[in-house]
């Protein structure tokens, strides 16, 4: 029996919130039982639901910015979140809720406890949110975090600009995320968190999230991973030992590329050493409705109903583009105009080890590994030549975009000296391993002959001038 702390008025909507958490707990508890690919084609929008909305069976996209209440007492017991609702679209709407659901389901699958998603923005807007709360200052001298130098450029920005330079906080570099002993030595009774890209943008560097979780609990804090280019198709962080996970859904979750977007999916009871008890409970939830409400990311519902579009088929997309990366990433390998390149699916390649281990294409049904390994859709490499040929090779390209974007079903190419990592400097570069005759592959769904031939006339093309 609840406690008759309120008014009878808002009891009665407390005890109707109830029921209506309890209608969709079971839902959920439903769909926990399903395979990957139901989950994502259906996510928490059941049979009930379209009939609640007039038999849509899609997820409707609810293009209002504020929710009408039946009268005070409901307006009342719904602000002070004492039951389901969302009031005003900063804070809640029903078309993210479908997507929150949708994506917490895809990254604890597998995962025996608890999870929760909050979507935002952007990517940068949840890598923000999910960092943030963390780094308050409590009193005993300087605090840090460790952070994989293999990192996207905005959130390298992020960290060192934001976190380092206008707010004083230590920022600690892991140089080689694959070298255990490098975190470990900068870890410190300060650490509020450890962040690892895996893998990582545009480097393609892994690392062993199973063993960096461990040393963050040993601590008594969360890793934090952003698993943006594997997604939860080839990899789920939360079932290796990470805390929170974020992602860009602007990328592979949303490979039609109509809108950007963010996610923090976090499993439920966290350690942290600091913040409310409602943060280490529910993370997720805890940013939704506090800092979220605060800073204001909230994502616009129809570029919700979009990506949940996209998601019906991540696995099969997953599954088909990585084949064609790993065919385009051995054709590289054995050209003499290409002095390396970086792609986890290569024997060679550093990472290939660990990333054999652990990205693995979800529900494949085969027993033998190899037939189950698959290492995403993104790949980088050199160009023989420096800066200025990586430029004439980057101008030959007849059919792959020239773009600052990945994820995408279209094959897109980047030079990330000149576009994603251009601002962080030359010291930033080398920090994170970004040399001028790098190029970025984001690998898409055409014939994988067709991007070969693009690539291979635009190779050739250097050796003629
Ligand atoms: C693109 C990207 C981000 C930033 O996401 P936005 O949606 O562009 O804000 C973060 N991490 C990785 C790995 C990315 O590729």
């Amino acid at each position: 029996m609840a406690e008759q702390k309120y008014p009878p008025g808002i009891q009665a909507y407390i005890e109707r919130g109830q029921q209506m958490a309890a209608t969709e707990a079971k839902q959920r508890t439903l769909m926990r039982r399903k395979r990957f690919d139901t989950i994502a084609v259906h996510g928490i929008y059941g049979l009930e639901a379209t009939l609640a909305h007039q038999g849509s069976i899609n997820e409707p996209a609810f293009l209002s910015s504020a929710q009408h209440f039946e009268n005070s007492d409901h307006m009342e017991a719904a602000l002070a979140y004492l039951m389901p609702s969302w009031a005003y679209s900063r804070i809640a709407n029903p078309t993210l809720h479908y997507l929150e659901e949708t994506l917490a389901l895809l990254e604890g699958y597998g995962f025996p406890g608890e999870v929760s998603c909050c979507v935002t923005a952007s990517g940068m807007s949840a890598i923000f949110l999910a960092t943030n709360p963390f780094l308050v200052e409590e009193g005993q001298g300087p605090i840090n975090c460790v952070v994989s130098s293999k990192c996207y450029g905005g959130s390298f920005m992020l960290f060192n600009e934001r976190y380092a330079k206008e707010r004083g906080i230590d920022v600690r570099w892991v140089k080689d995320p694959l070298d255990l002993g490098e975190w470990e030595n900068l870890v410190d009774e300060q650490t509020r968190f450890l962040f690892g890209e895996m893998p990582s943008n545009p480097g393609l560097s892994v690392f062993d999230v199973c063993a960096v979780a461990q040393l963050a609990h040993q601590n008594g804090i969360p890793l934090i991973v952003d698993s943006t280019v594997a997604t939860p198709a080839l990899l789920r962080p939360l079932c290796l030992g990470a805390d929170i996970v974020v992602h860009s859904v602007s990328k592979s979750m949303n490979t039609g590329g109509l809108t950007i977007a963010g996610a923090v999916i976090a499993r439920h009871q966290i350690l942290s050493l600091v913040g409310p008890d409602e943060l280490k409970e529910n993370f997720a939830l805890y940013l939704k409705l506090l800092p979220g409400r605060d800073f204001g990311p909230a994502l616009n519902p129809l570029s919700a109903l979009f990506v949940l579009n996209d998601l019906h088929t991540l696995r099969s997309k997953m599954d088909l583009l990585s084949q064609n990366c790993l065919q385009v990433a051995l054709f590289l390998d054995q050209h003499s105009e290409v002095t390396a390149v970086y792609y986890p699916g290569l024997p060679a390649d550093s990472g290939h080890v660990v990333a054999s281990r652990l990205m693995r294409l979800v529900d494949c049904e085969s027993d033998s590994d190899t037939v189950s390994q698959r290492y995403g859709h993104l790949l980088s490499f050199r160009v023989r030549g420096g800066a200025a040929a990586a430029r004439l090779f980057f101008d030959n390209l007849q059919m792959i975009l020239r773009a600052t974007d990945l994820g995408r079903i279209k094959s897109i190419a980047t030079i990330p000296a000149i576009s994603t990592h251009q601002q962080q400097g030359e010291q930033g570069r080398s920090l994170a391993d970004i040399p001028v005759d790098l190029v970025r592959l984001n690998v898409g769904g055409e014939h994988p002959e067709d991007i070969i031939q693009d690539l291979d006339q635009a190779l050739r093309g250097l050796r003629q001038s």
